[in-house]
């Protein structure tokens, strides 16, 4: 190898290195203004509990709310009802401070792109870096992925894109139950006032979050279920599918998500059909 062909291989070396880290939610190494980092974290406002917000296999029984979180849910609540369309629901997310993600590093709120009278809602499970950056969701390497794959599949400009939760959780982790529950409110509120006629779970954490289910995606994917909003006013067909993310490490696994998106699309061609 030459001199030239060593240095070219050591840069693509290091910038798929950089990758990796950024994609694990490493991608600021240096911020403008040095961080002290052994500054005890303060408690995030209004959930007090750390321990309610331990990641658990099933969905929050209403008897683990805690005070605090139920404080927090109804304030969500009565902010999500408020927000007449999508512009002041995004500004209420803004302005929530009932989820502990909110204090945890994020820059910003990050809730939704696309039209916001799409057929479809997909929704993943949360901000990652770039998305935090940006304030738009699915805007990093998986959510390019994302978009191709319903480009191919017809769907680029029937879907409206949001999360489980609006803050990126530190480190790209999964978000809890709880912090997913804080913020359910405003995905509900967001759910109704978009009025899609189905939703794409994207990812396990989202599925499993939306249907109330223990279930891993492997087994979730691909097939029907109905998403009812708390007052059982709403009842949506609910697909899930696989992350994105997930694809990019394992691409064979790509051909298992693209069937999902073509259901889904027959599903709304079938329903955008004359009878
Ligand atoms: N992953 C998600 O689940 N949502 C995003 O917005 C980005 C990555």
């Amino acid at each position: 190898m030459t001199q030239t062909s060593n240095h070219d291989h050591d840069a693509r070396a290091l910038e798929s290195l950089l990758a990796f880290w950024s994609e694990a939610g490493v991608e600021t190494c240096v911020e403008d203004q040095p961080i002290d980092r052994m500054v005890p974290i303060a408690p995030p406002q209004r959930l007090a509990s750390p321990a309610v917000l331990r990641p658990s296999a099933s969905v929050p029984a209403p008897e683990a709310l805690t005070p605090e979180i139920g404080e927090a849910l109804e304030q969500a609540k009565a902010m999500a009802a408020a927000a007449s369309d999508l512009a002041a629901l995004a500004e209420a997310i803004a302005a929530f401070e009932g989820c502990p993600l909110k204090f945890q590093g994020a820059r910003q709120a990050v809730f939704s792109r696309g039209d916001p009278q799409a057929p479809v809602m997909a929704i993943g499970e949360g901000p990652g870096g770039e998305e935090d950056q940006q304030g738009a969701p699915f805007v990093g390497r998986a959510g390019k992925l994302l978009d191709l794959m319903l480009n191919a599949a017809g769907l680029h400009d029937r879907v409206f894109i949001t999360n489980t939760v609006f803050w990126r959780p530190p480190g790209n982790r999964t978000p809890t139950l709880m912090e997913q529950a804080v913020c359910a409110p405003f995905l509900e509120r967001a759910i109704e006032l978009v009025r899609p006629k189905m939703l794409l779970l994207v990812g396990g954490a989202s599925a499993k979050f939306m249907l109330k289910k223990d279930e891993g995606i492997l087994s979730l994917r691909g097939r029907w279920f109905e998403w009812r909003s708390p007052s059982a006013e709403l009842v949506l067909p609910a697909l899930p599918t696989l992350h994105p993310a997930f694809l990019l490490r394992q691409p064979a696994a790509k051909k298992r998500a693209w069937s999902d998106l073509l259901t889904l699309a027959e599903r709304l061609d079938r329903q955008a059909r004359p009878d």
